[in-house]
């Protein structure tokens, strides 16, 4: 099977050229060389991240990748597009499974053998519990920070209206 080249992704934690993979509704990159890491753009690790979601081959293959051992997972993370640290965050629902964000273009890297933890293991009710309460506190902040942006918005105009 060809697959299409990746479109310059470079693995965050190896650094190496990633390869492209067709996961029939979008395209992830899978560090096939080094680290079997897999990268979503921001948006596309939601299609995959729960039992029944997603099928296909590349899907097949990447929930068959066994973990990384743990001094290369111990490797600083950086977002090669953006240059940018990442940073470590629990992965909405499943709080107990950690991924890298890049704060600048919101792609997602995800250790070999996380997604298959992610969409096989159940939330305890206690960890549903919290979940909802981190996506109910996420939305206050999203909210608050909008109306910020908006007050400084209107500064800035009548700032203007001034000069
Ligand atoms: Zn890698
Ligand atoms: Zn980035």
């Amino acid at each position: 099977m060809s697959v299409p080249e990746a479109a310059g992704v470079r693995c965050p934690r190896c650094d190496l050229p990633m390869a492209r993979q067709d996961f029939t509704t979008f395209y992830a990159d899978l560090c096939e060389t080094g680290c079997h890491g897999l990268w979503f753009d921001a948006g596309e690790l939601q299609r995959v991240d729960r039992h029944g979601k997603g099928h296909g081959q590349a899907l097949e293959r990447a929930l068959a990748i066994p973990p990384i051992a743990s001094e290369i997972a111990a490797r600083p993370r950086t977002c090669r597009a953006c240059d940018e640290p990442m940073d470590e965050i629990g992965y909405e629902l499943h709080q107990f499974v950690k991924i890298d964000e890049c704060p600048g273009c919101e792609g997602v890297f995800v250790d070999a053998g996380e997604l298959a933890i992610l969409r096989q293991r159940p939330l305890t009710a206690t960890e549903a519990a919290i979940a909802r309460r981190i996506r109910r506190s996420r939305r206050a902040r999203r909210a608050r920070r909008e109306e910020e942006t908006r007050r400084e918005r209107q500064l800035l105009i009548s700032l203007m209206l001034l000069r």
